[in-house]
């Protein structure tokens, strides 16, 4: 009898659905290649994030779809290049606060398709998907798939007030009121100006609000920080605190809410059971400079450069007894993220247009290399270079933002970024098959693309 009941429950825990796994992602807003003690930066002090690297598969090749804030967001949570989405544009490159084009409802986001295979849904952070001070309510949030908001619509620096922008390290910038950024719960103004002070904090907190009313159902918790997109502004705990300066205590905040997001999953049991991936939007601002900037590292230039320091971003995946904790040299992009999490959620990707992404699931769980194929580097809705293999093929170049020349190249230039990162060794003409071979593969890439008309054209006229 006591055999039956055994055999019994073994059938029963056999035929039991399979546990579907938590996600986290961890968006940091304008943080470098080279911003971490993990990544090998001196003057930081990043003790969780290096935790989340020790304990988890670090990408050294990992890269952004975009080099500044809107398009790159919009790569994440649809998985396509953002001139597939109507969410680039040469010229005005992000959404800005009087914007009111935004993320077109019939873009599938990872939120709706995770949504769709049972998941919680939640943001908190900067969403700069449509900006809903314009009252539009279908690029809200709540109107892509999630459930539950609390953040800025937009980047903390777009709705200053009226006058000379002041300069970085001024006392007017370290006034939170005069940048005027307005904070949301859902579709409630909450603040219109809120104490930018308080944010990284208050994140924390909702997060683990979140986690904790979450944990007995699969959940998706998009986590895109303000920080450290300037103005910087940090708490009193950790104001002053870095040799850094203001760059740096507010690197250490946030630090810090990794560290309260990790113990949050601990605390409600769900650690291992969720897989936090860890990442940034696009490269350093440069033009901030070293006092309010990140660092690229070795790399060259910043955000808003197609150059490796624009879009080679910190990538960490993290999932406490299923992803081996190491390093990998694997060329993997934020378009990969998309099949990868839909593949391990059991949820399903849209099928009906292009997807950029590549599953990285065998790379994550069974430590098999991944080859994703080319890999296209917009600066808005034009290719400046392509990546295939060890091989970056560069057609225009143009600096960080603020560079305001862009140099097309009649011999394009050729990079082998395994022996040469930093592009300072430019081999074309030692190399001319491999330049045809990837200017053959980015014209075949560029027949399968059809741009549609840019969201961030549309602005009040007053
Ligand atoms: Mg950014």
């Amino acid at each position: 009898m006591r055999l039956l009941c055994l055999l019994a429950s073994a059938l029963l825990m056999g035929a039991a659905e399979p546990t579907k796994p938590n996600f986290v992602f961890v968006l940091i807003d304008d943080m470098g290649w080279g911003d971490f003690s993990c990544f090998g930066n001196q003057e930081a002090k990043t003790p969780n994030i290096d935790r989340l690297a020790a304990e988890g598969l670090r990408f050294t090749q990992f890269y952004s779809a975009a080099e500044v804030c809107t398009p790159s967001r919009a790569a994440l949570m649809t998985g396509r290049y953002p001139v597939r989405s109507g969410m680039a544009h040469n010229q005005f490159r992000v959404l800005r606060a009087i914007s009111t084009g935004g993320l077109p409802a019939s873009e599938v986001t990872l939120a709706e398709t995770l949504k769709s295979a049972g998941y919680a849904t939640g943001i908190i952070g900067k969403w700069h998907l449509g900006v809903w001070a314009n009252n539009l309510p279908q690029h809200h949030p709540l109107d892509h798939g999630f459930d539950f908001h609390f953040g800025l619509m937009h980047s903390n620096d777009m709705n200053p007030t009226p006058g000379n922008p002041p300069k970085a390290n001024s006392l007017v910038a370290q006034d939170p009121a005069w940048w005027n950024a307005a904070l949301y719960r859902g579709r409630e103004l909450l603040e219109p100006r809120t104490d930018q002070t308080q944010l990284t904090k208050r994140y924390a907190e909702e997060a683990a609000k979140f986690i904790g009313a979450n944990k007995d159902k699969p959940f998706f918790l998009y986590l895109p920080h303000t920080f450290p997109h300037t103005p910087l502004f940090a708490s009193e705990r950790f104001k002053g605190q870095s040799p850094r300066g203001i760059y740096g205590d507010v690197l250490a905040e946030l630090d810090w809410n990794v560290g309260e997001v990790l113990k949050a999953l601990k605390s409600n049991g769900v650690a291992d059971n969720t897989l936090v991936f860890f990442t940034s939007d696009n490269g350093p601002w440069t033009l901030m400079g070293t006092e309010t900037g990140g660092s690229a590292g070795l790399l060259k230039d910043g955000k808003g450069s197609t150059w490796e320091g624009g879009m080679r971003v910190p990538g960490i995946a993290w999932w406490p007894g299923k992803i081996k904790p190491g390093v990998t040299d694997n060329v993997a992009t934020m378009l990969d993220l998309y099949p990868t999490v839909a593949k391990l959620a059991g949820a399903k990707a849209p099928t009906d247009r292009p997807m950029d992404g590549t599953d990285l699931s065998a790379l994550l769980l069974e430590e098999r290399a991944v080859d994703r194929g080319l890999f296209c580097y917009y600066r808005g809705e034009r290719l400046f270079a392509a990546r295939l293999g060890d091989w970056k093929i560069h057609f225009i170049t143009q600096g960080s933002y603020g560079d305001p020349k862009a140099v097309t190249h009649e011999q394009p230039l050729l990079f082998n970024l395994a022996r040469d990162p930093a592009e300072a060794l430019e081999v074309s003409a030692q190399y001319p098959d491999v330049v045809r071979r990837l200017t053959e593969a980015v014209a075949e890439h560029r027949q399968g693309v059809v741009p549609v008309r840019s969201q961030l054209i549309d602005v009040v006229t007053k």
